[in-house]
This record gives structure tokens, sequence and C-alpha cells, in this order.
């Protein structure tokens, strides 16, 4: 049987996403926990993340950092689901322009295949899954999810990603980028999930 662990003094983030840094940061502040990032491990070379879902590429993080550093390792897999786009970009949404793709291109390429469709078919969701990652090797997995809609246009400078172009419930009346850091983090999948996490050691 898998023990849960009854104090995590220090997690190592298996990510280089500066915006899922921040994010993680403000997030997982008040919990005693210290947040260290890759940089503390340059040895460590991050894996392709070439996995079907979310999961598989969380998996594939967590694992690869967790046998280089021996530490507890939180990784983060998360992306954009549009269901006009059948979900995509879902696990491709960081590299949707293509291999180099910026946030911007990445916009840019959405907003024009989504070109001409109503608003009330523009429905999409952030998702973001979690896996925690024990120095022996144990893992424990927490998904979140935003239900929201894409925009026509970009709006605000906030945020990461496709944040610019998503349009924050409930109302959809401003988009991701356009909220405070803590707005975004009460309502986001990232908030979510770790949310799932913090009352799972909490022992809720
Ligand atoms: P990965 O998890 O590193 O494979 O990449 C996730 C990609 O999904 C990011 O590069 C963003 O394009 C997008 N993404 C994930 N979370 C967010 C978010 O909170 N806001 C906006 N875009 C996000």
């Amino acid at each position: 049987m898998v023990v849960k662990p009854q104090k995590i003094d220090r997690l190592v983030l298996a990510t280089g996403n500066q915006g899922k840094i921040r994010e993680l940061k403000r997030l997982l502040a008040g919990t005693g926990i210290v947040l260290q990032g890759i940089s503390d491990y340059p040895e460590f070379v991050m894996p392709e993340e070439n996995g079907r879902t979310f999961l598989d590429n969380a998996r594939l993080k967590a694992r690869a950092l967790g046998k280089v550093t021996g530490t507890w390792v939180l990784s983060d897999d998360s992306g954009l689901v549009v269901d006009a786009l059948q979900g995509a970009p879902g696990v491709h949404s960081a590299r949707y322009a293509g291999p180099r793709a910026t946030d911007r291109d990445n916009n840019l390429k959405l907003l024009s295949v989504l070109d001409g469709i109503e608003d009330d078919k523009r429905a999409a969701a952030f998702h973001c899954v979690l896996v925690l990652r024990s120095p022996e090797g144990n893992e424990w997995t927490f998904a979140g999810r935003c239900r929201g809609r894409i925009a026509r246009a970009p709006s605000g400078s906030g945020g990461f990603g496709y944040d610019p172009v998503f349009l924050a419930p409930p109302d959809f009346q401003r988009t991701m980028a356009e909220l405070s850091p803590a707005e975004k983090n009460a309502l986001s999948h990232r908030g979510a999930a770790l949310e799932k996490l913090c009352d799972w050691l909490a022992g809720a």
C-alpha cells in the first residue's frame, strides 16, 4: 500500500515554462513547501512530450525529473481543448503553430482556424494534470478544468499562452489575460488541480 506523505518540505517543479512556475509558486505560497526549479539540476534533460494524453505527458516529465533529483517532484501538463476543433490543439497546445511557435503565433493560428465560427460554437476548456511523485517513485494525480470560450481577437497582457484569446467564465466578458493573477488562479484549471492536491495533502 502506498502511504500518504506526512509532510513535503521541498518540491522540484518539472517545467521550464515561466508562466506555469509563476502560477504554481503563487498557488503553493502558504503551504510551507519550498519550490525549486529545474535550473538547479543542469543535468536534467526535459523528455520529449510524445504522450497521447495530458496525463501521459505529466507522468513522463515527473518520472524523468524524479530519477535525476531523487526528491519529491511536481509536473504539470496542460493545454487548450476546443470543441469545434474536436479537442485540438490539446496535447499539442505549446506547438500548435509549429515546433518553434511563440504564444502569439499559436493564438493567431487559433483565431484564423476559428474565423467565421459563431460565438456560441467557440466553446473551449483549459485542462491541467498535475503529477506528484515521491522519492520512492509513488505517484498521485490531480486534474482540473476550466471551461470558457475563444474570443474573436486577443485582449489583455496578463498570464501566458492562450490567455489573451480565452474568455473566462462565468460571463465570458474578459479574457484570462485581463484578469489579475489572483482572479485567474481562483477559476483556472491549474488552480482547480492544485486545490485538489492541497486538500489531499491536508487530509481533507
Ligand atoms: P505543456 O504543458 O508544457 O506541454 O504546454 C502547455 C501549453 O498549453 C502552454 O504552452 C500554453 O500554450 C497552454 N496553456 C497551458 N496552461 C495555460 C494557461 O493557464 N493559460 C494559457 N495557456 C495555457
